[in-house]
C-alpha cells in the first residue's frame, strides 16, 4: 500500500506554505509514517521488510501526540509524512503500532527494503535525528521552534534561523595493479575488511580529501582520484561521496587509531568473500558498492 517505485517529489517550495502543509495533513489519503527515537515503524509481516504506516484516515491520532511531522514530499498523488512517536514508553505495547510492524533500525532493515521506500524512510528519520538535537539557538542559546514542514528551526528569541545540516564525507578504495587495499577498523568485529573513508574538511576539495584520509589511514600516497557515486547515509548525517584512487607505490602502514591492519584484496576474494576468513560490508553500502564495480570492471 505504502509502497512507491516513484521517485518523491520533496516540493521543496511548498514547505514554507502553513495552508499547504495543513491541507496535506487533513487529506484522509496522506501517509504517516511513525519515528520513534531513531527507529522506522517496520512491516516484516510478508517477504521483504517494507515501511508501517498509517494514512491519516486510519491513523489521525498519531498527529495529537504534539511530536511533531516532517513533510517528505509527494509521490503517486499521496503526501507522505514522517511523525514523531516518541513520546511512547514502550510502542511494542500500543495496539495499532504492534499491528502494523515493530520499531527498528533501518541500518539494519534497510539493505533488504526497495531502495525508495528505504530512502523515504532514511529521509524522515535523518530530519527528526536533527531536530532532536537543536532545540537550541547555536546563537544565543535561545529556545528554537519547528517550521517550514519541519525543514527549519528558528529561535524564539533572535529569529534566527537553523537548517537540518549534512555533512559530506569520502570513500574511496584504493586500487594497484590487480588488487585494492581494504583497512581493518578496530571497531568492527574481527576479519571484517572495508573502504578508507572520512569527513571533508573546511576549505579542501574532495580530491584532497581522498587523498588525505588514504594517506591518513593507510599510509601510502594515491595519483589519480576519480568520482563514482554518492549516496546519502542519514545515520545520522553524511552523505557519502565514493572514489577510486590509485595508489601506484609505497608499502601501507595503518595508522592504529582507527585503522590497525591493512590487506591487499584480489577480485577473486572481493567476489566470494564467503570462501575467505574475511568480512565485508553489506551489499548497501557505498564501500561494497565500490568493490561490485572494480570486480565488475565498472571502475
Ligand atoms: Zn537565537
Amino acid at each position: 500500500m505504502f509502497y512507491t517505485e516513484a521517485e518523491i517529489d520533496r516540493m521543496a517550495e511548498k514547505r514554507s506554505d502553513p495552508e499547504f502543509i495543513a491541507a496535506r495533513l487533513s487529506d484522509p489519503d496522506t501517509v504517516l509514517l511513525p519515528v520513534w527515537r531513531g527507529q522506522n515503524l517496520i512491516d516484516e509481516s510478508g517477504d521483504t521488510p517494507r515501511a508501517g504506516g498509517f494514512s491519516v484516515a486510519e491513523g489521525g491520532m498519531l498527529l495529537e501526540e504534539g511530536g511533531g511531522t516532517v513533510f517528505l514530499g509527494d509521490a503517486g498523488g499521496r503526501a507522505y509524512f514522517a511523525v514523531d512517536v516518541s513520546s511512547h514508553e514502550e510502542p511494542s505495547e500500543v495496539a495499532h503500532f504492534a499491528e502494523r510492524g515493530e520499531f527498528r533500525n533501518l541500518r539494519d532493515v534497510g539493505a533488504a527494503m526497495s531502495q525508495a521506500e528505504g530512502a523515504l524512510l532514511a529521509f524522515g528519520r535523518g530530519v527528526f535525528a536533527w531536530h532532536e538535537t537543536h532545540g537550541f539557538c547555536s546563537r544565543c542559546g535561545g529556545k528554537t521552534e519547528m517550521c517550514d514542514g519541519g525543514h527549519r528551526r528558528k529561535c524564539t528569541n533572535c529569529g534566527a534561523s537553523h537548517y537540518p545540516r549534512v555533512d559530506p564525507a569520502v570513500i574511496m578504495l584504493v586500487r594497484r595493479d590487480d588488487k585494492v587495499l581494504l583497512g581493518h577498523n578496530k571497531r568492527r568485529p574481527a576479519k571484517w575488511f572495508s573502504c578508507f573513508a572520512g569527513f571533508v574538511e573546511i576549505g579542501e576539495t574532495l580530491e584532497e580529501a581522498v587523498a588525505r584520509e588514504v594517506l591518513e589511514e593507510a599510509g601510502v600516497k594515491t595519483t589519480a582520484v576519480k568520482y563514482f557515486a554518492s549516496q546519502p547515509w542519514p545515520f545520522p548525517s553524511s552523505l557519502m561521496l565514493g572514489y577510486f584512487a590509485d595508489s601506484p607505490e609505497g608499502e601501507p602502514k595503518p595508522d592504529m587509531e582507527e585503522i590497525v591492519e591493512t590487506r591487499w584484496f584480489s577480485r577473486d576474494e572481493i567476489r566470494d568473500i564467503e570462501s575467505t576468513e574475511y568480512r565485508l560490508p553489506p551489499p548497501d553500502s557505498m564501500a561494497r558498492q565500490l568493490m561490485a564495480a572494480w570486480v565488475e570492471g565498472r571502475d
